[in-house]
């Protein structure tokens, strides 16, 4: 059977971050209860037509993304996560995510998640300074991210991972070197930090003017101190951005960076099969309209030409890019090296039929030289060079035209 992770996307936040250009858009919990509603409806009515195309898949991972997943109440989640296991072979020993905010969890909700089968939580905390969580538009303080932590592990989770950002507006050094040392003293199996990216048409990015940002210098210190002191607390770096104790390496997103096969269900969600990514609708009524024109057993991505846009009489669609041979390989090398332990060579002979080398032997003997890339054995990874200039290092992957 071929292994297939899940993605479900929760669009639904408290209010909008000042930094974020997520497809997420605020509610309210009881004025919008009925919108909240409807879209369970439909991600579970999209959850059901989908399976027969998975019949011979057994589901590895599932990721409740968002927005905020920790806004919709017990009973919406254990819904739609009978509907999963109904529907879907759910690996005994699937790793189940969901991403919980601050301030949108009560004890009641978090029991229900263990009670739903749920076993990772993803905590946003980014910051542990009030003042720098306010700078960015977050809905709560560090106190409301210590409260929503213990009740994780008061209903049971064994595995939490806590979000951190780095080059956040105001912010110093010491003061992200205070965030990682209180996030490292709870002891979470895993630790993301990323870097503030300023993404256009958000409020940061057009009033970047208004802020003051730390210096590429202090970034530059941020990024070596996270390592540096996740090391020295047992964190091992498995991928650029990401850290775990042992054996606690997030299972579902290694399947993005591996190529693996996942689907997204709900709004504007994105999903790969072999060659195939396709994405729903990102608009509330033409997602509706893609659902409601769901037929039982339509396979929604057949298409003869590259980059072709499928619609259907209905007003349903979805974008589907079919990916050349290329550009599959392009994505092979940049994304698999984002991971610590590299890209496999017997890997990527049994996936294109060619020799790295045949491929990629200029650039490689290239960046072996400016010891930014090692090949040990059968693998070839970034040196801890190579992972400081990373970008440059996977635009060299690019093959012309
Ligand atoms: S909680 Fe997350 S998805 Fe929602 S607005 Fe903030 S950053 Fe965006």
């Amino acid at each position: 059977m071929r292994e297939l992770s899940i993605y479900i996307h929760i669009p639904f936040c408290v209010r909008k971050c000042l930094y974020c250009d997520f497809l997420s858009f605020p509610v309210s919990e009881e004025r919008d209860a009925g919108k909240i509603e409807s879209y369970v409806n439909l991600l579970k009515r999209e959850i059901e037509e989908q399976a027969v195309r998975y019949r011979d898949h057994r589901v590895i991972s599932v990721f409740w993304g968002g927005g905020t997943p920790s806004l919709l109440k017990t009973e919406a989640i254990a819904g739609i996560m009978e509907t999963l296991y109904g529907s879907y072979h759910m690996a005994a020993d699937a790793e189940i995510t969901i991403e919980a905010n601050p301030g949108t969890v009560t004890p009641d909700r978090m029991q229900g998640y263990i009670t739903a089968g749920i076993n990772r939580i993803s905590i946003g905390l980014q910051s542990a300074d009030d003042e720098e969580l306010a700078r960015i538009g977050r809905i709560h303080d560090y106190r409301m991210f210590l409260e929503t932590y213990g009740l994780a592990r008061a209903a049971g989770f064994r595995n939490i991972n806590i979000d951190l950002m780095a080059a956040l507006p105001g912010q110093s050094v010491a003061s992200y070197r205070n965030t990682l040392e209180r996030a490292a003293a709870l002891e979470p199996e895993h630790i993301s930090a990323y870097s503030l990216i300023l993404e256009e048409g958000t409020h940061l990015y057009e009033r970047q003017e208004d802020y003051r940002f730390p210096t590429e210098e202090e970034d530059r210190q941020m990024y070596l101190l996270t390592e540096a002191y996740l090391s020295s607390r047992g964190y091992h770096r498995y991928e650029i951005s990401n850290y775990a104790l042992d054996g606690y390496e997030c299972r579902h997103n290694k399947v993005y960076w591996q190529r693996g096969d996942y689907v997204g269900f709900g709004l504007g969600a994105a999903s790969m099969a072999g060659n195939v990514r396709w994405s729903n609708p990102a608009d509330f009524g033409a997602y509706e309209a893609y659902i409601a024109g769901m037929r039982h057993g339509d396979v929604r991505t057949v298409c003869h030409e590259e980059r072709q846009e499928y619609k259907e009489e209905t007003g349903s669609f979805q974008e589907q890019q079919i990916l050349t041979k290329k550009e599959q390989m392009e994505e092979f090398m940049f994304l698999g090296l984002r991971l610590m332990c590299g890209v496999s060579r017997t890997e990527f002979a049994a996936q294109f039929g060619w020799q790295i080398e045949d491929v990629y032997g200029d650039v490689l003997s290239r960046l072996y030289r400016q010891e930014l890339l090692v090949r040990a054995s059968d693998r070839i990874r970034l040196t801890a060079r190579g992972i400081d200039v990373s970008n440059y290092v996977m635009a060299e992957f690019l093959l012309d035209p």
